[in-house]
């Protein structure tokens, strides 16, 4: 990304929020003049990558966050909104904080905290999917610390 009034090609993400569909509006600031100024991009044309557990990339997909959280909240109390909501919150903080790649974990615990707060049943089943734990006692092991920390 270069800056628009000096060329220089280092930017500092400033701020960041989802516009219309597909594009993300981006406030950014020039490292070298310090001039701010506003880029629209397309995701289609800078998909952010999703590094996986065995360190392959992926496009970042939401959809399968979404299909991932249906199964996790079937027949649960979590309305649709709910749903749309955590994926517009983690896609634009995935947006926000990253430009590249984001790995896979790091989308998980989003996930994770958003629907701790709305259902615990709904959170015990995604988290027991998305972690493929090997056994009962990884999962207790790593699902204790994020159960105490629930406000229930
Ligand atoms: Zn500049």
């Amino acid at each position: 990304m270069f800056c628009p009034f000096c060329r220089h090609d280092e930017t500092k993400v400033i701020d960041s929020r989802a516009s219309e569909e597909g594009s993300i509006r981006r406030r950014r600031e020039c490292l070298d003049c310090g001039r701010r100024f506003t880029t629209y991009e397309k995701v289609e044309q800078a998909p952010i990558k999703v590094i996986k557990k065995d360190g392959t990339r992926v496009p970042f997909d939401p959809a399968r966050i979404r299909s991932g959280l249906e199964k996790a909240c079937y027949k649960r109390p979590v309305s649709n909104e709910q749903i749309d909501h955590i994926i517009y919150s983690v896609e634009a903080e995935i947006y926000d904080q990253f430009e590249r790649e984001v790995p896979s974990r790091h989308i998980g615990e989003k996930v994770f905290d958003m629907l701790r707060e709305i259902d615990q049943v709904s959170f015990v089943r995604f988290a027991s999917v998305y972690r493929e734990f090997k056994d009962v006692n990884d999962f207790v092991e790593e699902l204790g610390p994020m159960l105490k920390g629930s406000p229930k």
